[in-house]
């Protein structure tokens, strides 16, 4: 069992029961805590639910978010994180999909026809003391077993569920954990910045839980008042910052943000976005003790594959900077410019969807004849003195602000309002950096005034998580063509953008 997560977890809490494991401005928990309260979430689910689906746990960064995660795990039942910035619809989407009545809510959540489980219930359940109970080791997830499944945007206006594995976790977790720098007596303070519903989460939530580190949480309210966030950060001793290179960038948009204000930085991991070389230098420059390192992968691959420190040296002989090279037990290949994973933290496919599945995930004939099966990522990339970089996307994803978006995904829900009639989504650049999304629409019988496009904003943010709705809508009389009939995109960015 010590060879599974929850094994792993379950060591370093028995050994560090004291310890904090989790704090958020929610509330504080030891591993001791999570450990027993999380034993008997697991055993109530396995009394109270008759089927093995996955379960949603909805909330943002209450520490009993981990408690249910670690619950489902041990319960034999997958999780699936849903931040509360998710739109009703796109909840309900996912509840749908994901068949299980139950839902556990750590913030105040309702839905029809579902059982919800509150935050104050599961307080209840977790603190039962009459009822202290060991979960059945005999359901804990393990090796092919689905872990977590994330849900990520999907061209067609469906989101789309990854399935990580036990073993897939397993393995990311222990390659992650080698860039830390380990003290028996004082624990790491990993800086949590990103919703659980994105997998960059997954990098500091399980790098913390299976290292004895403790987890500092950033909630929405704190990330939006950069003063009291940067008093949490330093009042808290972060050592080991995980996020996007975006969440950084905003950080250092304030000169106060440098070694004097957080002594004790030691690490910058970065992924989920390119790290310019503008953010990277700036950072040596204000953290002289930090080792700043860029790590890249997709959710389908459980987090990040790829790892490099970006030093000095580095910097003076790269104007792209590197995305290092590949974990053990994975492999890069550049397939017709495309970045292929293959490797044991290569997910089994996305949730309920086969074609979708089939086509991401293909199989491989190495030199040997064998078949290995292998994530194809959309990423542009090569290989060079020891290196893999990423050049960009083949397809329509982009990232803003570090959250993935398919444009596609935005206009199919576009074309879904009854009024348009077609719909084109396009990134507006300054430099290399995705500044915002800008949307062009034809509706023949729609004005295209201010309160037109207030009203379509409007019904997009039932639809879509607010990152996704596009900063501007402009309202075309026509759209431009190609000459075999399709939506002229080049145009559209030269005459209209
Ligand atoms: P996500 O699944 O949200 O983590 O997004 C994965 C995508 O983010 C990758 O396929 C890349 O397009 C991009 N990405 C992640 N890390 C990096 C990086 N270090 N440099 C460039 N792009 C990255």
């Amino acid at each position: 069992m010590k060879n599974s997560v929850l094994g792993v977890i379950e060591s370093v809490a028995k050994l560090n029961e004291k310890r904090l494991a989790l704090k958020s401005t929610s509330g504080e928990l030891t591993y001791g805590q999570l450990w027993k309260q999380s034993e008997n979430l697991a055993a109530w689910l396995i009394e109270n639910s008759n089927n093995d689906k996955p379960i949603m746990v909805y909330g943002h960064k209450n520490p009993q978010m981990i408690v249910c995660f670690l619950a489902c795990a041990k319960s034999g039942r997958a999780y699936c994180p849903v931040d509360i910035s998710m739109p009703k619809n796109r909840i309900e989407e996912i509840a749908e999909a994901l068949e299980n009545k139950i839902i556990l809510a750590t913030e105040e959540f309702e839905l029809e026809g579902f059982d919800v489980v509150d935050s104050n219930q599961i307080e209840k359940i977790c603190n039962n003391k009459a009822k202290e109970v060991r979960s059945d080791r005999s359901y804990w997830r393990r090796g092919e077993d689905v872990f977590y499944i994330i849900f990520t945007s999907g061209s067609t206006g469906k989101p789309k569920g990854v399935e990580i594995t036990a073993d897939n976790l397993k393995n990311f977790a222990k390659w992650s954990a080698k860039h830390i720098d380990q003290n028996e007596a004082e624990p790491v303070k990993f800086l949590n910045q990103a919703p659980f519903s994105f997998d960059l989460s997954v990098m500091d939530l399980y790098t913390s839980l299976t290292t004895g580190g403790t987890l500092i949480c950033l909630d929405k309210g704190l990330q939006a008042d950069v003063g009291s966030m940067f008093s949490y950060m330093k009042e808290n001793q972060i050592n080991c910052w995980v996020s996007t290179p975006s969440f950084a960038d905003m950080c250092l948009a304030d000169h106060s943000f440098n070694q004097t204000m957080l002594e004790e930085m030691n690490l910058f991991l970065f992924c989920g976005e390119r790290l310019a070389h503008e953010t990277a230098a700036k950072l040596i420059e204000r953290f002289t003790k930090a080792r700043i390192v860029n790590t890249y992968g997709p959710t389908e691959s459980t987090v990040a594959v790829t790892s490099v420190e970006i030093t000095k040296d580095v910097l003076v002989q790269n104007a792209l900077l590197p995305i290092g090279v590949p974990k053990d037990g994975t492999e890069l290949l550049i397939v017709d410019e495309e970045i292929l994973i293959t490797g044991d933290t290569v997910g089994k496919g996305y949730y309920k969807c086969k074609e979708k599945t089939e086509e991401a995930f293909i199989y491989i004939e190495d030199e040997k004849g064998q078949k290995r099966r292998a994530y194809k990522t959309g990423d542009k990339g090569y290989y060079e003195n020891g290196n893999y970089y990423c050049t960009g996307r083949l397809d329509f994803q982009v990232k803003l602000h570090g959250y993935r978006i398919e444009l596609g995904d935005i206009e199919s829900n576009l074309i879904a309002c009854e009024e348009v009639e077609q719909a084109a989504v396009l990134p507006r650049y300054d430099g290399d950096k995705l500044r915002s999304l800008v949307a062009f629409v034809k509706a023949p019988d729609v004005e295209g005034n201010s309160k037109d496009v207030k009203a379509l904003k409007t019904i997009l943010k039932e639809q879509l998580p607010i990152y996704m709705v596009p900063k501007n809508i402009k309202f075309l009389k026509n759209m431009p063509m190609t000459a075999n009939g399709k939506l002229d995109r080049k145009r559209l960015e030269a005459e209209f953008l």
